[in-house]
């Protein structure tokens, strides 16, 4: 009989968004004049820029012609698209080669899929809260994980504990779900933490272009030595709209060694080139069209248009925390407000005290591990008439 992976049973239940649905259509049901207004879920609302879709266009109008028709692409993204990301990360004063770049359908197969090139026998760390795909990616191999603490009293930003050993450490800047973003000094200190520990840091800035400080970093190569040490995933789904056309890219340098268990030094970058070729085959060149067309100077102040319609959103939300005096994180370098539920709730009390109260859906923090069990997620993707009429009934059942 075949065997299953047993690692599977020990995944905690992913019920989240599938709790928030029942809640949200039970109370629609109940009261089916009320109007909900959603700002629970992280995707975005504004449609693709012009400039994308005239690429698409006119990358379906090749693929129907004889001559300019495409089968297989490279596994790793056509040049044109790993030629625009390098230019993209050079606008942050960071220089990597084209193949260091490694085109997919987005950050939450590449951050999973990098499992593949670890021993199980790694120690992980992993945030809490955060993005719940790397607990139970891991979770699926079975490795070790120890978490670090997201906490008020840290601002949501743990820092490295130099008394605990990791091999594998996940750093998700901007975050999601607190918003929290590192600064210069402290991803110096994960840098050097990991280069202390012959660790790797897996960096996921799939909110860099909700950077609004010009202090920030956007990308962990800004700090010096991380190209031994970081590889890093970015995603077009957040910067340009493309959560249901699906584009990402990861980065893996060059300069990055891992050893095999009896020492060998082995290239990261190798590794994730074969495991690419063998278990993956490209993204689809139309999409790899509309990709480019975002790091064009055109596509690039379309997409800068729809940030700041969606920061717009976020100003309006976290100037409500700073009135009502609650206490948050997110909000400014990105499209995420991370607040502590009032009156002492616990995050599911909070969700249906503002579904209740306010006809508002928001996520609960419990939802992004135990550190998120009194905190509550609001995001800014919405449209500004819904998030002023949402924020005006969040005062008035708060005030
Ligand atoms: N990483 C983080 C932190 C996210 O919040 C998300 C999506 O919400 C992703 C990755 C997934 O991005 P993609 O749409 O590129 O798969």
């Amino acid at each position: 009989m075949a065997k299953f992976n047993e690692n599977f049973l020990e995944l905690k239940e992913s019920y989240l968004f599938s709790e928030v649905a029942k809640r949200v259509s039970a109370f629609q049901q109940k009261e089916p004049d009320r109007s909900v207004i959603r700002l629970g879920i992280g995707d975005v609302t504004l449609p693709l820029g012009k400039t994308v879709v005239q690429a698409m266009h006119s990358a379906a109008d090749e693929m129907g012609k004889a001559e300019s028709f495409r089968g297989y692409g490279p596994e790793q993204g056509y040049d044109f698209l790993r030629e625009a990301v390098v230019g993209h990360y050079r606008s942050f004063g960071v220089e990597l080669d084209t193949d260091e770049i490694f085109v997919s359908d987005g950050a939450k197969s590449d951050t999973g899929n990098i499992t593949d090139l670890f021993s199980k026998d790694n120690t992980v760390m992993i945030p809490n809260p955060v993005y719940p795909v790397y607990v139970d990616t891991n979770t699926m191999n079975g490795r070790n994980i120890v978490f670090i603490n997201g906490t008020a009293e840290n601002d949501f930003l743990p820092m490295p504990d130099k008394s605990i050993h990791a091999d594998i450490i996940y750093i998700c800047s901007p975050n999601n779900p607190t918003g929290a973003c590192y600064n210069r000094e402290q991803l110096r200190e994960w840098v050097d933490y990991a280069l202390e520990n012959d660790a790797v840091i897996l960096f996921d800035s799939a909110y860099e272009c909700f950077i609004s400080d010009s202090g920030l970093p956007h990308s962990i190569y800004e700090i010096e030595g991380a190209e031994k040490c970081a590889v890093e995933f970015c995603s077009l789904s957040k910067t340009a709209g493309f959560t249901g056309t699906r584009c990402g890219y990861t980065v893996v340098p060059k300069a990055i060694k891992s050893v095999s268990g009896d020492g060998r030094a082995m290239s990261l970058n190798k590794m994730w080139n074969r495991r690419q070729c063998t278990k993956f085959n490209g993204v689809p060149y139309i999409v790899q069209r509309a990709a480019a067309a975002v790091f064009s100077e055109a596509g690039m102040a379309e997409a800068k248009a729809m940030i700041a319609h969606y920061m717009e959103n976020a100003k309006i939300i976290a100037d409500t925390m700073n009135d009502l005096g609650i206490r948050y994180t997110g909000g400014i370098n990105s499209p995420y407000i991370w607040f502590e539920c009032p009156f002492g709730m616990d995050s599911w009390q909070f969700f249906d005290f503002l579904l209740e109260k306010a006809g508002v859906v928001g996520t609960p923090g419990a939802g992004f591990g135990e550190n998120g069990d009194k905190w509550f997620r609001l995001t800014a993707f919405n449209n500004k008439e819904n998030t002023i009429e949402a924020m005006k009934r969040f005062r008035s059942v708060l005030q």
